[in-house]
């Protein structure tokens, strides 16, 4: 398996609110984005991160723990959630932060996956395939079948209908991705998939095939040379 990463602070932005959290040792994948102003969002995504890592690597060592790995994932989606909400009631500057969280853990060829927010999880093989559906106003209006793609205004793309922080009802989503030789997998925030179609990240990964290191890079350079107007993120696994 090989990974590689990359978080970048993008054209636009002051600071980047993006936190990544690799773990090869545990074939352990995690990526946030948060919100919130004067660096909220910013503690916000580190929090979750290094929350939700840390309870899933101590559940995976516990002998007596009897909870699937799903059950582990979701658990740690509630574990992040509360520490930030803790967080926040003690600094009025950290008030009402949040940030969305994927997390990506491998297992005997298969790949488990649970989220919240618009951070996605992609499979890219000869075609590329979305495996986390954005928990945005805008893809639940076209789900629900209230207006279609092109009648949604684009701020309700970017509308969370939940965050770790910041919701009341979580409902993280679990997906499992069945894998094979050469397939990639791909982590990445709003600031990549903003500036990048689908098809034009499934070519910049399949031009350096298993060059890593090389398609991270170009993945971000790609983004910014669109304008760059989030921080942009990336993890990419290839099995
Ligand atoms: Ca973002």
């Amino acid at each position: 398996m090989k990974v590689a990463y990359k978080t970048d602070v993008g054209k636009k932005r002051e600071g980047n609110e993006d936190s990544l959290k690799v773990d090869e040792g545990n074939n352990l994948f995690l990526l946030a984005d948060g919100m919130g102003g004067h660096q909220a969002g910013e503690v916000a995504s580190e929090m979750a991160a290094k929350e939700a890592h840390a309870y899933i690597v101590q559940a995976l060592n516990e002998e007596e723990n009897k909870d699937s790995l799903s059950k582990t994932l979701s658990k740690a989606m509630f574990k992040a959630h509360d520490a930030i909400v803790e967080k926040a009631k003690t600094d009025l500057n950290l008030m009402g932060m949040g940030t969305t969280l994927v997390v990506l853990v491998i297992r005997e060829e298969k790949a488990t996956i649970c989220h919240v927010g618009d951070s996605r999880a992609y499979l890219l093989k000869d075609a590329s395939e979305q495996i986390t559906k954005d928990h945005t106003v805008g893809y639940y209006l076209v789900k629900q079948g209230i207006m279609t793609e092109e009648q949604v205004p684009p701020q309700k793309w970017h509308t969370l209908t939940q965050a770790l922080g910041a919701s009341t009802d979580l409902l993280p989503e679990l997906h499992h991705v069945d894998l094979k030789e050469g397939d990639t997998l791909l982590l990445c925030s709003d600031g990549l998939t903003d500036m990048l179609a689908d098809e034009e990240i499934l070519k910049i990964v399949r031009k350096h095939n298993d060059k890593v290191d090389k398609t991270v890079n170009a993945l971000v350079k790609a983004a910014n040379k669109k304008g760059g107007r989030d921080n942009i993120s990336v993890v990419l696994v290839r099995v």
